[in-house]
């Protein structure tokens, strides 16, 4: 049997930290699928089709990650999906602390557990945020973002 994993997320942007993240998951699981979370009480940069295009962009030729958009809790779109792992990116101990707490709590009210990735070095300062900021005062964001042409607001 297949092993299919969720990496969720805002990816608002999708930043090579991200990306990072994915890559590491393709050696350990056979399929990826990218799942784009849209929170209604969330204020977005980019918009999802723009999200989406750019991440699909990312990994036209990767045959083993999918993108797709999902509302609601993460485990509810495991399950459809038919897998039991979800994959969260690290960074330093702020983010496992995070990161801690949203997993046992998926644990709990699902039996739906997670894997975690550190990311590299290089990336660890690479914050979406951050990202956004840039955008918006009219910065270059290709350090820290593979395509970014393929981003509209
Ligand atoms: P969310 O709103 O769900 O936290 P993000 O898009 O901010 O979504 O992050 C998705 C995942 O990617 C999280 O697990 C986050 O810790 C991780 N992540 C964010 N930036 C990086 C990075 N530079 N390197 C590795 N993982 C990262």
């Amino acid at each position: 049997m297949k092993k299919v994993t969720v990496f969720p997320g805002s990816f608002d942007p999708f930043t090579k930290g991200h990306e990072c993240i994915v890559e590491k998951t393709l050696r350990l699981f056979d399929e990826v699928i990218i799942a784009i979370g849209q929170n209604a009480s969330k204020n977005y940069l980019f918009s999802i089709e723009s999200r989406q295009k750019h991440i699909k962009s990312l990994f036209k030729d990767e045959k083993r990650v999918s993108v797709e958009v999902f509302n609601g809790l993460t485990v509810e779109f495991c399950k459809s999906r038919n897998t039991n792992i979800i994959v969260r990116g690290l960074r330093d101990s702020k983010d496992f602390g995070y990161e801690r707490s949203i997993a046992q709590m998926n644990y709990e009210i699902s039996g739906i557990d997670s894997v975690f990735f550190m990311t590299v070095p290089e990336y660890t300062a690479i914050n979406s945020t951050i990202v956004r900021e840039i955008y918006k005062s009219g910065g270059d964001i290709d350090l820290f973002v593979t395509n970014p042409e393929k981003l509209v607001k």
